[in-house]
């Protein structure tokens, strides 16, 4: 029996979202939309293959085995210097939290970016495992809303953390990972390398590799890489013992064969010439909404954007970043509320807005799209009536189907 006959509930609320999602325009730079074949993966039978590589605790794993040894490999592939990897983590908050236990003391300190200036909660909100078992020093960014390298190394000489975390998740700046191996090298820290955001632009290039300077590296997959919801979590060879224990049994049980196999995918889809293409598409429509924005008169926090995403500050235009949200959304275009630096505003309020590239260039539109968009913007900011620009939004997404 199919959903639509045995639970019509279920059904009406599936159909409702996947028609929806066809009709807008997604501008958020963490959403994607994987491949048909990645979604295909759900298909796996779903059974328990709890394993700590060696020691299988349930019968009948051989092929999840293989399926787990594939996107090991295929993992690996994707990065060159990388050097070992547990593909098991189904969120990177998870893939994070079994790194710090795999290779930190509870107390022990992290030197992260700070939460408005694009750090990830799993970083050292104090809301959040990392913020309540570690002593947690931030770095922030320059005036210009750039990495401040400097103020960097002063903290890890003055606080001698035992982790620094380069990246986050709201960045339209790059980060050096080699300065940042030389910081942590000088204060006796470990080097974990957060890419979770811009994974995808470190395959094809647009961005350093943060291989081989980090002693830990993190991912998600359901961002700029394309796949389904999960996270894998690479370490150098000397660490891995303690990682793959500190996931199983450390803080997971057991990943399912249908997650294992779309990591296999994906990764196996990342390391095709047309992912590069693709990041491609990616980098130059955010070079060009962000520039189309910019003649528009909006301010972007940094001065423009290095990666798949910006942030507007929308001050500049008389408004919050919730305002902003909710006007965007009224008219069929996704982007969420974002804090920026030294932000007068709470966190459910925000004085920013951050748009990014990945959904869009996935359903093919291009450079002409980011000029068509950047006007519908404006428009919607500007206080025009939602419903005929919602109309035109429709449009615009109807001709790019979604994958
Ligand atoms: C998205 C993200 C995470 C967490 O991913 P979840 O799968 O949502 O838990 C961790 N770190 C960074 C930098 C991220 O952007």
């Amino acid at each position: 029996m199919s959903l639509r006959e045995s639970d019509e509930e279920a059904f009406a609320l599936l159909q409702r979202e996947t028609e929806y999602r066809g009709q807008v325009i997604d501008l958020v730079p963490s959403d994607n939309h994987p491949s048909v074949s990645v979604r295909e993966a759900e298909r796996y039978p779903l059974f328990y293959s709890e394993n700590d590589g060696r020691n299988y605790y349930y019968p009948a794993c051989e092929t999840v085995a293989e399926v787990e040894q594939l996107a090991r490999e295929r993992a690996l592939a994707c990065f060159p210097g990388a050097e070992d990897v547990n593909v098991k983590p189904t969120d990177g908050t998870r893939a994070n939290e079994a790194t710090y236990r795999a290779l930190l003391k509870d107390g022990d300190t992290i030197l992260s970016l700070g939460l408005a200036e694009g750090g990830h909660l799993s970083h050292g909100l104090k809301w959040n495992y990392s913020g309540q078992l570690y002593r947690i020093v931030h770095y922030g960014l320059t005036p210009t809303g750039l990495l401040d390298m400097d103020q960097v190394r002063e903290l890890a000489l003055e606080h001698r953390p035992q982790m620094i975390i380069a990246g986050g998740s709201s960045c339209p700046f790059q980060f050096d990972f080699e300065a940042f191996a030389d910081i942590a090298k000088e204060c006796g820290a470990l080097l974990h390398s957060d890419i979770s955001h811009f994974a995808g632009l470190v395959v094809s290039g647009h961005h350093p590799s943060p291989f081989p300077h980090s002693d830990s590296v993190m991912t998600t997959l359901q961002k700029t890489l394309r796949g389904a919801k999960g996270a894998v979590a690479f370490c150098r060879h000397a660490h891995a013992k303690a990682l793959n224990r500190a996931v199983f049994p450390g803080v997971m049980a057991h990943a399912t064969g249908a997650q294992l196999l779309a990591k296999a995918i994906c990764f196996g889809e990342v390391g095709q010439p047309s992912f590069k293409a693709l990041m491609e598409r990616v980098v130059r429509n955010a070079q060009r909404l962000a520039g189309a924005l910019a003649d528009r008169g909006y301010a972007l926090v940094s001065g423009g954007t290095q990666t798949h995403l910006m942030i507007v500050d929308v001050r500049s235009k008389g408004l919050t970043g919730k305002d902003a949200e909710r006007r965007l959304q009224a008219g069929g275009i996704l982007a969420n509320k974002q804090l920026i630096p030294a932000d007068p505003e709470k966190p459910t309020v925000c004085s920013g807005i951050r748009l990014g590239t990945p959904c869009s260039a996935s359903r093919g539109m291009g450079e002409p799209e980011m000029d068509q968009i950047a006007g519908l913007i404006d428009r919607l900011i500007g206080g025009e009536d939602p419903a005929g620009v919602r109309a035109e939004v429709a449009e615009l997404a109807d001709s790019f189907p979604l994958p």
